[in-house]
Parts: structure tokens; sequence; C-alpha cells
């Protein structure tokens, strides 16, 4: 039986969401010029870039172009980590940064903004995290990957949307009670879909958050063949029209791999850019934002993950500011639960593969 907490801090969030940052619109040519001079900059640096989907094309673009990569969090840490180059640079928000300094103490990673956050994270305070824990010692602690180093080190497991599903199922068939957070929408999901006894921490998205059901029913009657591709991190009523619930890469094998031509997609705009690139001859809509309920926050992009741009990418590589430092101690505490994960991860794809093989 699932049970919610709500966090004295979190019935008023106070959480600052920032505005849209606005990048100067590049030119073919300045486009050009600026992505060979970053690219130049990377070897010179002996650095990769490794960038979440949810980044402008334009960095997601240099990122393959460059040898580095473009993927969810998941994949993002575990490419960081075979990478031999001296720096990582994390196109993303903050926690996939401090993930990849956590897995590669010896590596310099930078970031193009030190201040691209995430409302999730941001949601969840390590100290007062700490004394919910605290509060109740018989839990296995699960957290989402969107939190800071100090909430990982207080964990037992770090998930990310793609691994959290087996993971949770995993320690259920233990009969372990799992303290879960932050992101409430995502935890009773997988709540609900393995039956596990779970104390939820109230954060949320405030990308994911604005999708709108009613809106979506409407959407849905207009475009009656669409598959419908949600992303856990929104509203459960908008979870519950989905033909398809899954992290950014499930969503993106959906694409490509399901029949249908048309698709409504609910998960930040950063995504489709990859959609297109792999199924050109597909149909993609935007689960829509607006309509009743609505903030001037509705666009489905995350304002952090538009920090990320070719213009600061370009100045944290010519001046090597923007490191991600962190404590010793947290950072030993913090890898045990990443690692867990990400063996975690390999030997379920591994079993996976070994029962579609026999
Ligand atoms: S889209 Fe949501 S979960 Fe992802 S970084 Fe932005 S605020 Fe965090």
């Amino acid at each position: 039986m699932s049970r919610s907490v709500i966090p004295e801090q979190l019935k008023s969030p106070k959480i600052q969401v920032p505005p849209h940052p606005q990048w100067p619109i590049l030119t073919g040519a300045e486009l050009h010029a600026a992505k060979t001079r970053i690219k130049k900059l990377l070897t010179s640096r002996d650095a990769v870039l490794v960038a979440h989907y949810y980044t402008d094309p334009d960095l997601q673009e240099l990122a393959e172009e460059s040898g580095g990569c473009v993927a969810d969090s998941l994949e993002m840490a575990r490419f960081g980590s075979v990478q031999k180059a001296k720096t990582l640079v994390v196109c993303g928000v903050r926690f996939m940064g401090e993930t990849a300094k956590i897995l590669n103490p010896e590596k310099r990673v930078l970031m193009p903004d030190l201040n691209a956050t995430c409302s999730l994270d941001e949601g969840c305070p390590a100290d007062e995290f700490a004394h919910f824990c605290d509060q109740h010692p018989d839990h296995t602690v699960v957290v989402y990957a969107n939190t800071s180093a100090e909430v990982k080190a207080r964990s037992d497991w770090v998930v990310t949307s793609g691994i959290a599903l087996p993971i949770v199922t995993y320690l259920a068939g233990k009969g372990e009670k799992v303290l879960w957070a932050p992101d409430k929408h995502l935890g009773s999901y997988v709540q609900k879909l393995t039956g596990v006894d779970m104390l939820l921490w109230q954060g949320s998205c405030v990308v994911h958050e604005e999708f709108k059901a009613v809106a979506l029913e409407r959407i849905r009657k207009l475009h009656p063949d669409a598959a419908v591709l949600v992303h856990p991190e929104s509203p459960e009523a908008v979870i519950g029209q989905a033909d398809v619930v899954g992290s950014t890469t499930a969503l993106i094998q959906a694409v490509q791999n399901m029949e249908n031509k048309t698709f409504i997609v609910a998960t930040d705009g950063g995504i489709f850019h990859k959609m297109k690139q792999l199924a050109p001859d597909k149909l993609l809509i935007e689960a829509p934002t607006a309509g009743e309920g609505a903030t001037c926050q509705s666009c489905a992009h995350c304002p952090w993950m538009g920090m990320n741009a070719l213009q600061n990418l370009e100045q944290v590589l010519l001046n090597g500011e923007n490191e991600i430092i962190i404590d010793p101690e947290i950072r030993e505490k913090a890898v045990l639960p990443i690692q867990r994960m990400l063996d975690f991860a390999s030997n379920h794809q591994r079993d996976k593969k070994n029962n579609r093989a026999t």
C-alpha cells in the first residue's frame, strides 16, 4: 500500500523557475564556424561532449559529430565512464554533471552553466531528506537520478526512469519497503505497477507537471490513430492515456518501432530532434500543455536545459570554468548506489537478451 508524505517545505513550493534563456539565432555560416571552433577546442582540451536529449538540437548534433553522445541520463552516465578523454563536458542539468564526476573522479567535468538545475533536485534539500530517511529506518531508500550528490549519498539505490521499474520489482521480490524520492508521479506509477509499500516524497518536474489530461483527450479524438507516448514524470491522468510510458530512450524507440504514423508525445520538446532524425516519415505532435490550469511555464521545454548553448559551451572550453567539484566524502558514499544501479542495469540487459535468444 502506498502512503504519501508531504514534507512541510513542499506544501508551499519555493522553487524559482527561471525564464527561458534567449540565445542569439546564428546564421548558417555562424553556426558552422562555431561548431568548427568547438570541435577544435574539444580535441585540444582532450574533452568529449555528453548531451541530453532535451538540449538544443545544435548541441545534440555537435555531440554526435564530435564523437560524443546524445542520450538519456542512464546512458550519459555509462558513456562518460568508458571514455579515455580527460575532460567530460556535460550539456544537461547539474545532477548529470555531478553523476559524471561521481563516476569519474579522476576526470575534469565541465558544464556550460552550473545554474542549470532541475525542479526535482531543488525540491529535495539534502538535510530535510536525511531527516525524512531517519524517520523511516526500515525502508530501502531509492532516489531518482534527478537529485543532488548529497541526496544520492544518503540512498541505497539510485534509479533513472529507464530502470526504476525493474529495480523496485527486484526490491519487492525481497519483501523490502521503499522510501522513494523525489518525483511523486514516477513514484506512484512505479508503486501502482509493483504494488510495493512505498513512501513518496512530493517533488515534481515543472515541465511534465504541465501536461493537461483533458486537452490530451481532445487531441486524441482529432488523431484517433495516433499512439500516445508519455514520460512517467507526467501526472497520473496523462499517464493513464498512454500507449507507451517510458524513459526518453523508450519513447524514441517507440516512434521508430511502432507502426503508427502519428504520435502524440508528452515529454520535453527537445526530444523531437532525435525522433525526427530516426523516424523522418512519422508525424509528431506535442501533447498539450495549454488549457485549464496552464501556467506561464507551460511550453514543454525545460528552462534549465535551455541554459546550455553553443555560446557558453565554447566559453567553458576556452577558460576551463564551471567545473563540477564534489566533496570526496560525499562522492565516496554517492558512488555506491549509482554503481549498484549500473551493475543492475547491465545484468538486466544481459538477462533480457538471453531470454530473447532462448
Ligand atoms: S525536464 Fe523536468 S526533470 Fe528534466 S531537468 Fe527539467 S525540471 Fe528536471
